[in-house]
């Protein structure tokens, strides 16, 4: 998510061809025996950026991040910082610095302890040290509890403490691994804003591994998502959201209904695409290339479709019958699937913007789903 703040100075630099990265990831892959676990990744990012690696367990997320930090080395490849080749230094003399997900905090330390040990190899007078950690204590909220020990906070005070003592030595790059995933929802959701409000301040990259979407979306300011150890995309969180590029990462992020199909017609701006799980042609606006004959998958979010107890008319409208199959209340919002004629099933989210008792469409409902041409996705993979 950016901020009203960073969006007025908004600068994003992988739009301008002639920024420079801050990092450069070249070509990287790690192997342990016949198995690889990074898969010659290619990724570039920028100063001030806070750029997300995400994909399920195992992709090879926090082995990129590792290589980063240079607690593994590449098998291949090469990683640049600021111009400098970075592969072969070593962890602590690299512009990085590493916060990890069990926040690694010494309990016998106090908070201004902990986040003064982050100085050690610093040549800093007493005066000077005192400073920097009041200040890296007053840029968390934690000045007031500087005598504490890490048993005497909250899960999110601990948090900030792990941070202020990662960003004590004013690194480059922050890499965080799991940032909040030790927190409960409600306080990861408070903890998300105040992390943003905090990178924007020191201006520092930070790159960090999550499997919470969630996080993902609403942190940074763009997500590399992986599969089996490969970038598969690279996006701002609504281009990955709203224009995936295959079906991995259109299922992988959020919830997606999938329809197989074939292209039926392409005209410029509009593919009519025969689909047997619906028992009707779809429109989709598109602007890729497309020919007669060939399979595509539409992918189309929960929350464009439309329920309705009649038909709808218009123009480019879809429009498929079903029956509501199940529901789920979630308070905000409900959950339908929805079963077609054909027997395939569909997710739609609706907003609960009136009272459950002047609910109109119920359980085993006859229904009808309608979307306008340009709120689905056209997949070649
Ligand atoms: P998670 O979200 O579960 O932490 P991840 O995406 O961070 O997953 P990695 O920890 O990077 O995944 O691991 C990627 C793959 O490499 C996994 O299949 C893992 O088993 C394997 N792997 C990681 N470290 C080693 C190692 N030291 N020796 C052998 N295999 C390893």
């Amino acid at each position: 998510m950016i901020s009203a703040q960073q969006k007025n100075t908004a600068d994003r630099p992988w739009l301008d061809p002639d920024a420079k990265p801050q990092i450069v990831i070249e070509n990287i892959n790690k192997t342990f025996g016949a198995f690889t676990a990074v898969d010659n990744v290619n990724l570039r990012i920028y100063k001030g950026e806070m750029f997300a690696l995400v994909g399920a367990s195992g992709c090879g997320k926090t082995t990129l991040l590792r290589m980063l930090a240079g607690f593994a080395e590449p098998s291949g490849g090469r990683i640049m910082i600021e111009d400098a080749d970075m592969t072969k230094v070593p962890p602590h003399e690299r512009p990085v610095n590493m916060m990890f997900q069990s926040y690694a905090l010494f309990p016998h330390m106090s908070v201004e302890q902990n986040v003064g040990y982050g100085l050690r190899r610093m040549a800093l007078d007493g005066a000077a040290r005192t400073k920097r950690v009041q200040e890296a204590l007053e840029m968390v909220q934690l000045g007031q509890l500087a005598k504490r020990k890490p048993h005497q906070l909250s899960g999110g005070q601990r948090q900030r403490v792990a941070l202020a003592r990662a960003l004590i030595r004013r690194p480059k790059v922050l890499l965080l691994d799991e940032p909040l995933s030790a927190l409960d929802k409600k306080l990861r959701e408070q903890t998300q804003f105040e992390l943003m409000n905090i990178q924007y301040q020191v201006g520092i990259t930070f790159v960090f591994v999550t499997h919470d979407q969630d996080e993902a979306m609403a942190l940074a300011t763009r997500i590399a998502v992986m599969n089996r150890g490969q970038v598969v995309q690279v996006g701002t969180p609504s281009e990955i959201y709203e224009f995936p590029q295959s079906r991995f990462v259109a299922d992988f992020v959020g919830t997606t209904n999938l329809f197989e199909g074939t292209v039926e017609c392409a005209e410029p701006g509009l593919v009519t695409v025969r689909c047997p799980e619906t028992g009707c042609d779809l429109f989709v606006d598109d602007i890729g290339r497309f020919d007669r004959g060939q399979r595509v998958w539409l992918a189309l979010r929960p929350e464009k479709i439309r329920l309705t107890k009649e038909p709808v008319s218009g123009e480019r409208t879809n429009q498929v019958k079903g029956m509501v199959w199940e529901l789920g209340y979630l308070g905000n919002r409900s959950t339908y699937r929805i079963k077609t004629e054909s027997g395939k099933i569909v997710t739609v989210f609706a907003q609960n913007d009136r009272r459950t008792s002047e609910w109109s469409i119920d359980w085993s409902d006859e229904v009808y789903l309608s979307w306008t041409a340009n709120s689905a996705v056209l997949l070649q993979q």
